[in-house]
């Protein structure tokens, strides 16, 4: 990998790696020092026709496209296994490229190949059905692949997202494509090359590294592709769907969001706690779906405050190495907009009740930030309305029930909320008003489960990946009336 990397050849297209046709190159800087440690490819529409005519060919006349469902699932097994047994290797690159610490890495590419694993299981699990009609006639439904599937990543869990989007495309039959952000292409690059040499054909997966702007631009607005999947900001994701829009075809949106966790005065805080803290401090904050907002029941502000702070300020951030809390933010522009919203906070009055510490070990080139708690931040704050993907608390209270519906529903967003407390009727009542597309009721799993459909509403998108949903996402279905 690292001599691609090195040589900017990284585009990987039907087996093949090159160079960007512009022989342009981005530099691949280390977020725990700062330092260049690789060249990508800067790829470019050329290179992105390149690599759609390739997975069209890989569709419908190479070997890809004529194998079963069971080879299919085969297939995705033996590339899940190839993903294992390279674990720690892919572990260390994702750590050096997103600044992670180790055990965030692991825990991401165990998650990747258990993606690979649970879609190679569910390839041939996915089928149509025989339909009642009118007399005279079989109507029966057939699930198939859509063609060529564009994908579309962010950089804060490659490895991740890799799995969770082109493992349920590829258990479907369709061919893909896809840009990584430009910010973390080591592991989606190694992954690449793990499956071909695990066997998938070639053009299964096409890999164009490259800028948004023009790579990702491009591959978006391409007419050879039949569905994207997006994962990204919804700035950008808007994009997305307009370019879909032109070529009229579907899309899944899976952008940010500004979860809250609402801990009301009867809940078991021994349990919520720790989970509210690595909610948030989990890959430094810059996770789609991190409890960025902790909604206290007045009545217990006091104490929650008291522990929310003590655990924060024992936090360190370090190098990816040192497997701390957290490591560096994924590069310097990632760390300045957090200071930002820093500084805003800072000059509107709002408190920093608790910062942790960066390891003096930290180099000075690596773009560290302190965890922090603030406090009280007013429902209609842009602290707690915008997404700061860092590791930032904002600490709100809340009157009742309303009030805490009120203000959970009170953003853009709608990805992902926590609920903790322990009335029963209060729980279904509280999943049932917030709006998100997961809750989850005294615990919280930041990204949700694997096997879980997972996505947002609002601006944090629309459709489902992760689970069988996504299955459905990337097939189309298929009516077919006999009359007899
Ligand atoms: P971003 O939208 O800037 O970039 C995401 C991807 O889009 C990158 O690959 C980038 O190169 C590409 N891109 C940028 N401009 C483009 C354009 N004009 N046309 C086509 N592609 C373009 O997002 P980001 O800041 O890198 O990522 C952080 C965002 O992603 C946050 O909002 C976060 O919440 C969201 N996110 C969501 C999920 C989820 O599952 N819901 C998961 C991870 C991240």
């Amino acid at each position: 990998m690292f001599e691609n990397a090195a040589s900017g050849s990284t585009i990987q297209i039907a087996g093949r790696w090159s160079a960007a046709d512009s022989r342009e190159t981005i530099d691949v800087i280390a977020p725990s020092t700062g330092e260049v440690v690789a060249t990508i490819a800067a790829g470019g529409e050329a290179d992105v026709d390149r690599a759609v005519k390739a997975a069209r060919e890989a569709f419908e006349r190479g070997a890809w496209g004529r194998l079963s469902a069971v080879e299919r699932g085969r297939l995705l097994m033996k590339f899940s296994l190839l993903i294992t047994e390279n674990a720690e290797e892919l572990a260390q690159l994702e750590a050096l490229d997103c600044g992670k610490p180790m055990k965030q890495a692991r825990a991401d590419i165990t998650a990747c190949a258990r993606y690979f694993e649970f879609y190679a299981g569910a390839a041939d699990k996915v089928h149509g059905e025989t339909l009642p009609f009118m007399n005279g006639y079989t109507v029966m439904t057939l699930r198939e692949a859509k063609g060529v599937t564009g994908h579309i990543i962010a950089w804060n869990y490659p490895a991740q997202m890799f799995g969770r989007t082109i493992g349920a495309s590829l258990a479907m039959g369709n061919a893909t494509v896809i840009k990584p952000a430009e910010e973390a292409c080591l592991t989606p690059i190694r992954l690449t090359q793990l499956a071909l040499e695990a066997g998938l054909p070639e053009g299964a997966i096409n890999l164009v590294t490259g800028y948004g702007e023009k790579a990702g631009a491009a591959l978006a607005a391409h007419p050879g592709i039949d569905f994207m999947s997006f994962t990204g900001s919804p700035q950008v994701g808007t994009l997305i769907q307009q370019a879909c829009a032109i070529n009229n075809v579907g899309c899944t949106l899976e952008l940010g969001g500004k979860s809250p966790q609402i801990l009301f005065d009867d809940a078991d805080l021994d349990k919520a706690l720790p989970f509210i803290a690595g909610a948030i401090v989990q890959n430094g904050g810059q996770t789609c779906s991190a409890g960025s907002r902790l909604l206290v029941h007045k009545p217990i502000l006091d104490q929650v405050l008291e522990r929310v702070t003590a655990k924060f300020e024992s936090l360190v951030a370090a190098p990816h190495d040192e497997d701390a809390d957290l490591g560096a933010l994924v590069s310097a522009r990632q760390k300045a907009r957090v200071q930002s919203f820093l500084d805003h906070a800072a000059e509107t009055g709002i408190e920093t009740l608790a910062t942790g510490r960066i390891s003096p070990n930290a180099p000075p080139g690596g773009f560290y930030v302190a965890p922090r708690v603030l406090g009280l931040v007013p429902p209609e704050h842009r602290l707690a309305r915008e997404e700061v993907f860092g590791p930032v608390l904002a600490v709100t209270t809340f009157e009742d029930e309303a009030d805490a519906v009120r203000i959970a529903n009170g953003t853009d967003y709608g990805l992902v909320a926590g609920i903790w407390t322990n009335a029963g009727d209060r729980q279904m009542r509280m999943a049932k008003k917030v709006r998100a597309g997961q809750v989850y009721v005294n615990g919280y799993g930041a990204g949700g489960g694997i096997e879980l459909p997972f996505g947002g509403v609002k601006k944090s998108g629309h459709g489902r990946e992760k689970g069988f949903e996504a299955l459905y996402e990337f097939s189309e279905l298929k009516t077919v009336v006999f009359n007899h």
